[in-house]
């Protein structure tokens, strides 16, 4: 049987990943990536009166995400002995950075190390009015996206919520953006919106990218809004509906074909949960999560998706949903099956698309000089590449 076959989950894949546990069974517990309500659990454990637990957790919340601390002994509104004590219990640690490149362009890439000696990608793209962080939320992916780069990184594990909201923390270090680096007003903020389009597959570790968000759009805390949050899946049709209501995040969708055919092959995922049951869980969704449009992306491939007649597919298939189509020209990689479309035909299949009502941006590669663009992120240390051949043999094209 092909690889691409096997790879297709038939039971919840969350089960097959590891998950490292928030508590570690020695050692002190990371107060980063802890819920208010976990926090609060802590607190108590280490002796604090019940009755003051809440407020404490309130200080010490905003002393971690307001102000971006990592010392307890500087939480000053604290009394001496407590904050000793909280160093007895207690880190706030974040993931380590191996290394930072800077593109040409502006763009960040940061190699990230996690527990367990993993490593993982972030990637910063400044633009005029926006910073936007793309965060990973798994150790390569279980999908095995024929054009990605990350799916044929074999090693996953699935992050924790504190290696998830870690990476918004120290990207906000290196950017200098907190109150005592000189921090923006809020509506100049670098680091101003997340998408979950790094590594992995965010639906696969729904819980752990759920309480992370949560923290990141807390009010008294990071307070990004819920509005400047992008999820992107593949399509995992069973968490669409649970994302509306328990993140309510903007939602993307890896679309990339327009028939079950190539769908299958490019994505697939799609063997799983077709096209058909993924336009009926996305066009629930804008109701559910009182969000405005959902954004389609769509990878250019020469020859294999990027016809007019696609285009026009595409259109009668999204029919009804509010939607933005989010045109990516490919980005290659070492050993990719596949070619970028030409400029003009990617323009001819946006001029479709827009002329039919719909807002067609073309993505601009950003970053490429550093492989940070869309689909390139696969850890440095990873060496088991599958061969040209192999992918092809998979993927049928
Ligand atoms: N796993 C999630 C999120 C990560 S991928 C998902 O698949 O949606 C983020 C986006 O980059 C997805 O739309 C993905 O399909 C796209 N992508 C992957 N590899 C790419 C490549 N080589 N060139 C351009 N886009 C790519
Ligand atoms: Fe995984 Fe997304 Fe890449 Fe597919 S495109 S292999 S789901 S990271």
């Amino acid at each position: 049987m092909a690889e691409t076959e096997q790879a297709v989950p038939q039971a919840p894949i969350t089960q097959d990943v590891l998950t490292i546990p928030r508590k570690m069974p020695e050692g002190p517990v990371n107060l980063i990536g802890l819920s208010r309500g976990q926090m609060r659990d802590a607190l108590i454990e280490i002796g604090t009166p019940e009755k003051q637990a809440k407020m404490r957790v309130g200080q010490i919340w905003q002393w971690i995400y307001v102000w971006g601390k990592r010392d307890f002994a500087e939480m000053t509104n604290l009394a001496k002995d407590y904050r000793s004590k909280l160093a007895d219990h207690f880190v706030i640690a974040l993931p380590e950075v191996v290394s930072r490149n800077v593109s040409t362009d502006g763009t960040r890439k940061y190699l990230v190390r996690i527990a367990g000696g993993h490593e993982v990608e972030v990637v910063y793209i400044p633009e005029t009015d926006r910073g936007t962080l793309c965060v990973s939320s798994q150790v390569g992916c279980t999908l095995t996206c024929s054009f990605c780069h990350t799916g044929t990184q074999k090693l996953v594990r699935n992050l924790t919520a504190g290696e998830i909201i870690g990476q918004v923390m120290l990207v906000r270090d290196d950017l200098g953006e907190w109150p005592e680096q000189g921090a923006p007003k809020d509506e100049q903020r670098l680091l101003s919106n997340i998408v979950l389009m790094g590594m992995g597959e965010p639906l696969y570790n729904f819980e752990n990218v759920r309480d992370a968000m949560k923290i990141a759009m807390d009010p008294e805390g990071l307070s990004l809004s819920r509005r400047r949050i992008t999820l992107s899946t593949s399509g995992v049709v069973p968490e669409i509906a649970r994302t509306a209501d328990e993140i309510g995040c903007q939602l993307a969708v890896s679309f990339h074909a327009t028939t079950d055919e190539t769908r299958d092959k490019l994505v697939p995922i799609n063997k799983r949960w077709n096209i058909a049951e993924l336009l009926d869980a996305l066009r629930a969704y804008p109701k559910l999560s009182n969000s405005e449009r959902i954004t389609f992306e769509y990878v250019m491939l020469d020859g294999v998706n990027d016809t007019d007649e696609d285009a026009r597919r595409l259109i009668k298939l999204i029919d009804g949903i509010p939607a933005k189509i989010n045109l990516i020209p490919f980005n290659e990689w070492p050993g990719a099956p596949y070619k970028r479309s030409s400029n003009n035909r990617i323009r001819a299949f946006a001029d479709i698309i827009y002329k039919a009502g719909y807002a067609s941006p073309i993505r601009t590669p950003r970053g490429e000089d550093i492989m940070a663009a869309c689909g390139q992120l696969k850890s440095a240390t990873e060496r088991a590449r599958k061969s040209r051949a192999q992918i092809a043999a998979e993927t049928g094209l």
